[in-house]
């Protein structure tokens, strides 16, 4: 069986270890320089939207896809969803399950980057970006003296905000530091949800520090969907 799992997460990169009884060909968005590579085969690059997913699945004679990407990739989703409704392919997407708020915590939900930003002048005044380096643009005009972490600059280095150039991992000791550091009054995060980036939540709550957390754009109707790498092998496994 040969699957095409589409990647960019520690997720993608477990499955592409466990996967070992189907043939499997990773694939990175890849933006990220110096990315950590899955095991095994991988492509890198985007396709060329549906029509160059399509030829990709055929010339490579896919026989399933599984879509590992970060819940806010709701692009390649909708692309993965369409080529192979196309194709008759069968494909499971992989969300691991957003964050939910604990006592002590002080969130504000946001619809969408923008709406965030709009909500930020009523919260604080010393801001904390971690939304990657996608979608700053959204918070340039809110006058606020504003600090972003990214893994990699934007193309167009904002002169609006501060840059922190960081890959993780990140722990609650290291994200404290950073939060008393530069005074932060407000947090803006995605709802990436998982274990990886949440250390900074969980220093914000030690702090007091309000969040203001994105919501994640809804998966396409009628998508298959699970939401641990466990439940992935058990579906390639039915599949073999
Ligand atoms: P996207 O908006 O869903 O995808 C945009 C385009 O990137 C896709 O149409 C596709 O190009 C290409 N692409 C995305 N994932 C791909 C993959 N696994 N393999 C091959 N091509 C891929 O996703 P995004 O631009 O990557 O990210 C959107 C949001 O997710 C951002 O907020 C980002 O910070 C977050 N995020 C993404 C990743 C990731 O690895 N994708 C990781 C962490 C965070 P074509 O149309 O040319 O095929």
């Amino acid at each position: 069986m040969k699957l095409l799992l589409l990647g960019g997460t520690g997720e993608a990169r477990e499955l592409a270890d466990v996967l070992t009884d189907a043939e499997v060909v990773s694939s990175l968005a890849g933006r990220i320089s110096d990315a950590r590579l899955p095991a095994g085969q991988v492509r890198q690059g985007g396709f060329g939207g549906v029509e160059g997913l399509i030829d990709w699945l055929r010339t490579n004679d896919v026989d399933a896809v599984v879509d590992a990407t970060h819940p806010f990739a709701a692009t390649m989703t909708e692309h993965a969803l369409t080529a192979t409704g196309r194709l008759g392919l069968p494909l499971l997407v992989l969300r691991r399950p957003g964050w939910t708020e604990q006592p002590g915590d002080v969130w504000h939900w946001a619809d969408t980057a923008a709406a965030a930003a709009g909500m930020l002048p009523t919260i604080g005044s010393r801001v904390f970006l971690t939304i990657g380096r996608q979608g700053l643009d959204a918070f340039s005009t809110t006058g606020l003296w504003t600090i972003a972490r990214c893994v990699d600059p934007p193309e167009l280095v904002p002169t609006w905000c501060e840059l922190i150039l960081d890959r993780g991992p990140y722990d609650v000791a290291g994200e404290v530091g950073v939060l008393r550091r530069h005074r932060i009054d407000v947090l803006v995060t995605k709802d990436s949800g998982g274990p990886r980036t949440s250390a900074k939540l969980v220093a914000a709550r030690e702090l007091g520090v309000p969040v203001v957390v994105i919501r994640r754009p809804p998966l396409p109707a009628g998508v298959d969907v699970v939401d641990s790498v466990d439940r992935v092998v058990e579906w390639v496994r039915a599949r073999r």
